[in-house]
């Protein structure tokens, strides 16, 4: 299709004149989207690009998947609505089918707008339920933003410097490759033959940073106030960090031991997105008390959830409950088709498949480019850390946005966190193949070598 917006330039004046500077974009020259068909987007002059951010992990089916946009658009015609004074059809049909996606007694949904909606709900919840005050997260989670999540989310990048509620306290990140005590982590299960004795990590990792988990619990909160704990599957913003093995399960017990409930921010690690289960809190074998989702639930519909059991949220009915647009018709519908759409064209299958093949060709790649410190991950949700090489320090962010700018004139579009701006993250829409994985691999190799040629001249 023709692109009929304003131009480029308009856009930026625009931009300049109206936006919050607060907001930023990943590139030098950034992107003006027009149009996107599954793993592919298209700019305002309808240059193509392979998608491998996803707006953020957001588009799970793929841009304007054909069912999900149908049932969009069949909905439009026949009722928009919100949603608690009166009962509309899609909301049961969605519910239905989103909670036969959880084990155990996890049956109680909230329809909301946004994963910090979501959070901001589950920390309500957890207060609610245990009659306690203090919330516990690691140290540069991302968990939402509001004058209240700030206080949640324990990285400094989207903190204002004015204080923060209080009753929240911040644990040690278990990081493998950052972190003080190292780690043996999944991933490292994905090359063949490797294990923790094999590998020279810490097998005991996971036992000291749940040591320093411990030593919050007991020295920071006031005795037996734990209102739960706050933690992704694999950190998302922070770059994709994956805990050590054991480590969010030894949390949860820990969490538990102190009165406290276990809260699994699946924003970005639910929907099959990591390959081997539906849920990322699944590949840690625990069974959480609230689960929040958003981003992929709705394939880039404005939509979120959170999850819980009958007990938790009977301990909310001391009030009403409103939210005009949570679970409205057309979100739940949207819903609906993404759930199956993951099932029909087994997405998280390929999640599994692809994202082992995608890891490999990274490692391989690491291997001709020291700049690569570290890759990482689990299916679609992987990391590629960027150093100087022979180090761990971060590769400074001007190299790593002219890398990135590289990429996206070359067609290939990877996101980009961590606490030092350093990471390459890779999120696709679910549905990429194996051939969209050569290409990105290619993009980048050359990408760093035409940088670095760049800078030694
Ligand atoms: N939790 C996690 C893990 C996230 O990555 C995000 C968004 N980046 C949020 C919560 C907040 O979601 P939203 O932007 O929809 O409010």
């Amino acid at each position: 299709k023709e692109y009929k917006g304003p131009s480029y330039e308009k856009t930026e004046q625009l931009k300049a004149d109206h936006f919050p500077p607060a907001v930023y974009n990943i590139y030098k020259r950034p992107l003006l989207l027009h149009q996107g068909h599954m793993q592919w987007l298209y700019d305002h002059e309808n240059k193509k690009y392979l998608d491998l951010f996803a707006g953020i992990v957001t588009v799970s089916v793929g841009h304007c998947h054909p069912k999900v946009v149908a049932a969009l658009q069949n909905q439009i015609n026949i009722l928009w609505h919100t949603t608690n004074i009166y009962k509309q059809p899609k909301i049961y049909e969605y519910i239905e089918k989103l909670v036969s996606k959880f084990p155990g007694d996890l049956k109680v949904v909230y329809l909301v707008n946004s994963g910090s909606e979501a959070n901001d709900l589950a920390i309500l919840l957890a207060k609610a339920y245990t009659g306690n005050n203090d919330i516990i997260s690691l140290q540069s989670s991302y968990h939402g933003y509001s004058t209240g999540l700030m206080a949640l989310t324990a990285s400094q990048s989207y903190r204002m410097p004015m204080p923060v509620p209080p009753g929240f306290y911040h644990t040690p990140l278990a990081d493998p490759f950052r972190g003080y005590w190292g780690g043996w982590r999944d991933s490292i299960s994905q090359v063949p033959g490797a294990s923790c004795s094999t590998t020279g990590q810490d097998c005991d990792s996971a036992d000291k940073y749940i040591h320093q988990l411990n030593e919050v619990l007991e020295t920071s909160i006031p005795a037996g106030r734990l209102a739960a704990m706050f933690a992704e599957s694999i950190q998302g913003v922070n770059g994709t960090v994956q805990f050590p093995k054991g480590y969010i399960r030894k949390a949860q017990q820990l969490v538990k031991k102190y009165g406290g409930l276990f809260v699994s921010d699946e924003v970005q690690t639910g929907f099959g997105r990591t390959g081997d289960h539906f849920w990322g809190f699944q590949g840690h074998g625990i069974m959480p008390d609230i689960v929040t989702m958003a981003k992929g639930i709705g394939n880039g519909f404005p939509m979120a959830a959170v999850v819980t059991t009958k007990e938790i949220a009977a301990a909310h009915a001391k009030a009403a409950y409103f939210n005009t647009f949570g679970g409205n018709p057309m979100a739940s519908a949207v819903g609906s088709a993404v759930l199956d759409v993951i099932e029909e064209e087994q997405l998280q299958n390929n999640c599994k498949e692809v994202g082992k093949y995608f890891i490999e060709q990274l490692q391989q790649l690491q291997k001709h480019h020291p700049v690569i410190g570290d890759v990482r991950g689990k299916g679609l949700m992987l990391g590629i850390e960027l150093v100087v090489p022979g180090t761990k320090t971060a590769l400074p962010v001007t190299d790593v946005s002219e890398i990135l700018e590289i990429t996206k004139d070359n067609g290939v579009l990877f996101g980009r966190g961590g606490r030092w701006g350093n990471v390459l993250r890779i999120k696709p829409p679910m549905c990429i193949n194996k051939e969209n994985v050569d290409l990105a691999v290619d993009v980048l190799d050359k990408a760093i070598k035409q940088h670095l040629t760049a800078k030694s001249k």
